[in-house]
């Protein structure tokens, strides 16, 4: 059912929903690990400004599918990838695309907190540093904005130049899915983020998440049935490296 049938929406909240534009258009997306079929025929889009779940038994296929997305599979060796993919109408795997600038575009979180073993400031300044030249008030800026934007600034503003090893799980998160968007990324691709992470952390995130959906297009993974149901706009079910189906949460 689209927004537009949906009785419970004013029509022009409705038509703006609908109005969305698909950020990624994945169509007949495969993958094999060397002589082992991991992924087959997988078609989804992804809208604008929505959390778009995958969920499955584990070992069916999304974080591979997940990797696609922003062309993580290239890392592994042996892994090839059939099909297309587009981000904003255009295929990621064509020979011109910078795989570096895809990944600024197409962010990452990742199950296990990932930290550089560096300071808090420093986690989030890292990836500005390589695109752009900032002066020192920029990156202030930029820094407090992102930090800000991932509810982490109140709780680490009077320690910023502290290790970020020494942060709480959650906290960690939060500040990996601030380093992530330090780079302006239009889509964020996060897999398991909450598994590691206590009920209250996993809360917080998953509040983060319904926020920065007014901005951009986020996917995650998660095996939490109740997580997909309370965030997410969009699911897909995988099975035995097929997606199976995808259509509105509810
Ligand atoms: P999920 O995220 O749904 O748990 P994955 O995408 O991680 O599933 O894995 C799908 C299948 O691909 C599994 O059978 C897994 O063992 C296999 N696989 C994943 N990564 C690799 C890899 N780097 N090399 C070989 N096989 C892999
Ligand atoms: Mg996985």
């Amino acid at each position: 059912m689209t927004s537009m049938n949906n009785p419970t929406l004013s029509p022009s909240v409705a038509a703006s929903l609908d109005a969305r534009k698909t950020r990624i258009y994945a169509e007949g997306v495969g993958v094999r690990y060397g002589d082992f079929s991991a992924l087959r025929g997988a078609d989804l889009s992804v809208p604008d400004r929505s959390i778009t779940a995958l969920i499955g038994p584990s070992g069916c296929g999304k974080s591979t599918f997940l990797r696609c997305l922003n062309r993580m599979n290239d890392l592994i060796d042996g892994a090839r990838v059939s099909g297309k993919i587009l981000l904003d109408g255009e295929d990621v795997y064509e020979r011109h695309i910078d795989a570096a600038e895809l990944r600024r575009k197409v962010g990452m979180v990742f199950q296990k907190p990932n930290p550089f073993p560096m300071s808090i400031f420093d986690n989030v300044a890292y990836g500005p540093r390589l695109h752009s030249p900032y002066t020192r008030s920029e990156m202030n800026d930029l820094v407090e904005r992102c930090l800000t934007r991932a509810a982490l600034f109140d709780e680490v503003k009077d320690k910023l130049k502290q290790s970020a090893l020494a942060l709480s799980g959650g906290q960690q998160q939060r500040l990996c899915i601030a380093r992530a968007l330090a780079t302006n990324p239009e889509v964020l691709l996060m897999d398991e983020p909450c598994s590691a992470l206590d009920p209250i952390s996993t809360e917080r995130i998953e509040h983060l998440m319904r926020e920065l959906k007014e901005s951009l297009a986020i996917v995650i993974v998660t095996h939490n049935m109740g997580q997909a149901q309370r965030v997410a706009d969009t699911t897909a079910f995988f099975y035995k490296g097929e997606l199976l189906e995808s259509g509105p949460t509810a």
